[in-house]
């Protein structure tokens, strides 16, 4: 047996672990047997998955894994070290030039993580003398980035665009920075966005918004809600993951050349942290010329999205076809992992969210679509979920 080491910080962890046992809020890790897909090796159980935000199957894609073992047999596999000193590469230069085209944007920054480009961005463009307005159920990666910047935050109430201008007309500051997702992650419903526009343009404000679950799902081009609503323009800071609907790693903003420019000169999660490997950029790429070029694919998970709504609405669910993320509130986090684990009897994975992701009392399973659902799995998700009596 190897030695333990440091029996302080040890009894800290356990006293912890416990607390959190206690209230039904310990976590554990479940490793896959097999690629991202509709159906995922758990455990030695096969199990329809609706637990990714792969939303268009493009994780596993022959395409999307040429193109990153093409690019992996000519750079290898590390990228050395920041972009800043040696870790940039034209595989990099390229992927933004194709993310700009893609976002109708001047120009593109890629991040490590879309966690790295929200906290990065905030802290790069605001500081102790501004103001951050925040939805108050925004991202973490949205929340952690108002802390590291340093700005006074105010949260508003979760899509309340009055509340919002209210705390915009009493709250002056050098910069002010309106932040908010476009899909809301953990319930899936959209921001008001062009009333939020509309807000930020009246009071002198700034707009940054996190398109995770947008992009590759809303929009004709799938570049997400401001491109559905035609606002590419009028949003000063677009973030979009390369992790979800691309399938792969790592993240971008899209803004003006100069913004671009001051972000990659400030953002301490860009300046101190090595490169994405070129593989990942090869791999979103390929990744967004698949999303652009297919909207079949689009078609299918838009398709799904609606045969699941109007499933969940026939069981008595709030359900709306809004994105490809559908909650189920059951209040608690022991009745949400009860169901889960129920699902899980039924060949269903599907994640419980509790808090501190989401707020008390509103533990949830939380299903995430993906083009390469099947019917037939879908509808086995709402006969299990119509068995459960939830
Ligand atoms: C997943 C997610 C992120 C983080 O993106 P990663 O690439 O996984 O780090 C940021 N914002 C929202 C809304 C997300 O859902």
């Amino acid at each position: 047996m190897s030695a333990r080491a440091g029996g302080v910080v040890t009894a800290w962890a356990e006293e912890g672990l416990d607390a959190l046992k206690a209230r039904g809020l310990r976590r554990y890790l479940e490793p896959l047997d097999s690629a991202q897909g509709p159906l995922v090796r758990l455990g030695g159980e096969t199990l329809v998955n609706f637990a990714s935000n792969d939303y268009l199957g493009l994780a596993a894609s022959p395409t999307v894994r040429a193109a990153a073992a093409a690019a992996l047999e000519a750079h290898g596999v590390g990228s050395g070290a920041s972009r800043l000193v040696v870790g940039d590469t034209s595989v990099h230069q390229r992927l933004e030039a194709r993310l700009a085209a893609f976002e109708h944007a001047e120009a593109v920054l890629l991040f490590n993580s879309g966690y790295a480009a929200n906290v990065g961005t905030l802290q790069a463009l605001v500081g102790p003398e501004d103001a951050v307005f925040s939805d108050a159920l925004n991202h973490a990666s949205l929340i952690d980035g108002c802390r590291l910047s340093r700005a006074r935050t105010v949260v508003y109430p979760h899509s309340d665009v009055e509340a919002l201008e209210r705390a915009l007309a009493s709250t002056p500051a050098r910069r002010r920075l309106v932040v908010t997702d476009t899909v809301f992650s953990m319930d899936g419903d959209l921001a008001p966005l062009r009333d939020i526009v509309q807000v930020c343009q009246a009071h002198g404000a700034a707009l940054l918004v996190d398109e995770a679950h947008a992009t590759g799902v809303l929009g004709e081009r799938g570049a997400g809600l401001c491109e559905a609503l035609g606002l590419e323009e009028a949003v000063d800071v677009r973030m979009g993951t390369l992790s979800k609907s691309l399938g792969g790693l790592g993240a971008y903003i899209a803004a003006s050349r100069p913004v671009v420019d001051f972000v990659l000169q400030r953002a301490r999660p860009l300046v101190y942290s090595t490169a994405l490997p070129a593989a990942l950029c090869a791999a979103a790429e390929a990744a967004v010329d698949i999303v652009e070029r297919d909207d079949a694919l689009r078609a299918r998970l838009w398709r799904n999205i609606h045969r699941f709504s109007k499933g969940l609405r026939e069981l008595g669910f709030a359900a709306e076809p809004r994105s490809a993320v559908f909650p189920v509130i059951v209040g608690e986090p022991e009745r949400a992992v009860a169901a889960s684990q129920a699902l899980r009897s039924r060949g269903l994975l599907v994640k419980a969210i509790r808090p501190p992701t989401v707020p008390e009392g509103t533990s949830r399973l939380r299903f995430c679509l993906s083009a390469a659902h099947t019917e037939g799995q879908l509808d086995l998700a709402l006969a299990a979920l119509r068995a459960l009596n939830l």
